[in-house]
């Protein structure tokens, strides 16, 4: 990966996030979890942003249902997480994670484009579960291409009132935070 030794604070700013993308609320503030997800293509970040629990709940539960289904059967079938699981005990750097695809396990640097994801409790330390995690374009098209035109909608919607200018690429970046 191009980005510096801690790929989970903001490539634009070189800081640490400080606010949800969408309530605007200072994280540390909150006393609850948040999400940190990054997009990159070619190397570079395209989009970033951290979210706080309640609003990615709130986006989440607007999701169809089937939608909703699509995502869990991708996560629990097109990933093998015994495997992940062992190579994640076999290291205690979570950075390890990013190396390769969780699904496909493609190199990150093979990869046109991928989506990093991680979750940090309410102190701002990272929690390492499912997450962090690594995921790669065609894997994030593939898990999209099942979404319903509804949900696809509703990432839509979330990327226009989130951030300014045009939604990068063709509305697709980003794999949610599913
Ligand atoms: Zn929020
Ligand atoms: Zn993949």
């Amino acid at each position: 990966m191009r980005t510096e030794n801690n790929p989970w604070k903001s490539s634009e700013t070189g800081e640490a996030f400080s606010h949800c993308v969408r309530c605007r609320m200072p994280l540390v503030e909150l006393g609850a979890p948040w999400l940190v997800n990054k997009d990159f293509h070619r190397g570079e970040c395209v989009l970033e942003y951290a979210i706080c629990q309640g609003c990615r709940d709130e986006v989440t539960e607007s999701l169809s249902e089937s939608s909703k289904q699509e995502v869990r059967r991708f996560l629990e079938t097109e990933i093998d997480w015994e495997a992940r699981i062992a190579g994640f005990m076999s290291s205690r750097d979570p950075l390890d994670r990013l190396r390769t695809c969780v699904a496909c396990s493609t190199p990150a640097a093979e990869a046109d484009g991928y989506a990093i994801s991680a979750l940090f409790d309410e102190g701002g330390r990272i929690v390492t579960g499912p997450l962090p995690l690594l995921l790669c374009r065609c894997c994030i098209d593939r898990l999209l291409e099942h979404l319903s035109d509804e949900s696809q909608e509703v990432w839509r919607q979330f990327l226009g009132d989130c951030f300014d200018g045009p939604p990068p690429a063709d509305g697709k970046a980003g794999f949610g935070f599913f």
